[in-house]
């Protein structure tokens, strides 16, 4: 019996620990940080909450055999942690990592290294109507933007400061062509800033602001901890665990 704990909070982490569960040679907990309210749950056993740290989880670990971080990409600092708890008590680990969204012809993109450089970038254009999707931990940095307004989608509404001109919307994905064409239609929307998190389940936004020939301005991902094994897909996460690290 391999133990497994599984660093979630994506729809990858979610599928992984539904094949992890049907499989009598895993035993699997998964682990989400209590970030949103009403998260969607994996199957098989969850704890909520953080471990306090590196030192935290390294101690955690212990109950374990492998440890997989399934993590949003954009979850740095847990996936630091999770390399350095790993690497301190011997116990293997993977990433399951989705690949990045990648320009295709007919994408108005301008490429920025984090978020604060997103405001920065709008901060230098002329006033637009902009859907952001960067998530409510990350709305703050956009609160100084007096000139522009703001539809901001997010799952649970931030806690923090908005922008002075803006309508929040709720919502959580996947979404499809249609509803994000209209969407960007209805609000009039010039400019959408997204993190670039990958995958299918949100990537419609993407290909409306194409067809309506609208400027993205896209977060590159941070940097990874070197020299994990890494994959990109729940399926392949399952064909190496089921092979051993
Ligand atoms: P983060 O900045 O990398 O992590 C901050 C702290 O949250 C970590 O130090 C850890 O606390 C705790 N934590 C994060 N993920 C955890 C997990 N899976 N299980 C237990 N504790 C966890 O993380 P974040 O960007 O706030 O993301 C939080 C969660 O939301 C992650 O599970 C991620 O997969 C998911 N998510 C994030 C984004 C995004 O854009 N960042 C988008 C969608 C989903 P301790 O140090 O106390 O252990």
């Amino acid at each position: 019996m391999t133990r497994v704990l599984l660093l979630g909070g994506t729809a990858e982490a979610r599928e992984l620990a539904r094949r992890l569960h049907a499989d009598d040679r895993f035993e699997v907990l998964s682990s989400l940080a209590g970030r949103v309210a009403n998260p969607r749950l994996p199957v098989g056993d969850t704890r909520i909450g953080g471990y306090g740290g590196p030192s935290g989880l390294a101690e955690f670990l212990g109950g374990f055999d492998v440890l997989v971080d399934a993590t949003h990409p954009f979850a740095a600092t847990i996936s630091r942690n999770a390399a350095e708890a790993a690497g301190r008590v011997g116990v293997p680990l993977l990433a399951l990592v989705r690949p990045p969204w990648s320009p295709g012809p007919g994408d108005r993109w301008t490429a920025v290294p984090t978020v604060a450089a997103a405001a920065a970038e709008l901060a230098g254009r002329t006033p637009a109507r902009v859907l952001l999707t960067t998530g409510r931990q990350d709305v703050g940095e956009f609160a100084a933007l007096e000139k522009h307004w703001f539809l901001v989608r997010v799952v649970d509404a931030p806690s923090g400061p908005l922008p002075p001109h803006h309508e929040l919307l709720r919502d959580r994905g996947p979404y499809i062509l249609e509803s994000e064409q209209t969407l960007l239609r209805e609000n009039a929307i010039d400019v959408l800033v997204t993190k670039n998190s990958g995958g299918d389940l949100v990537s419609a936004k993407l290909t409306a602001a194409r067809e309506l020939g609208l400027d993205v301005i896209v977060v590159d991902r941070p940097p990874r901890p070197d020299a994990v094994p890494t994959v990109p897909t729940a399926a392949d996460a399952y064909e190496r665990l089921v092979i051993g690290l």
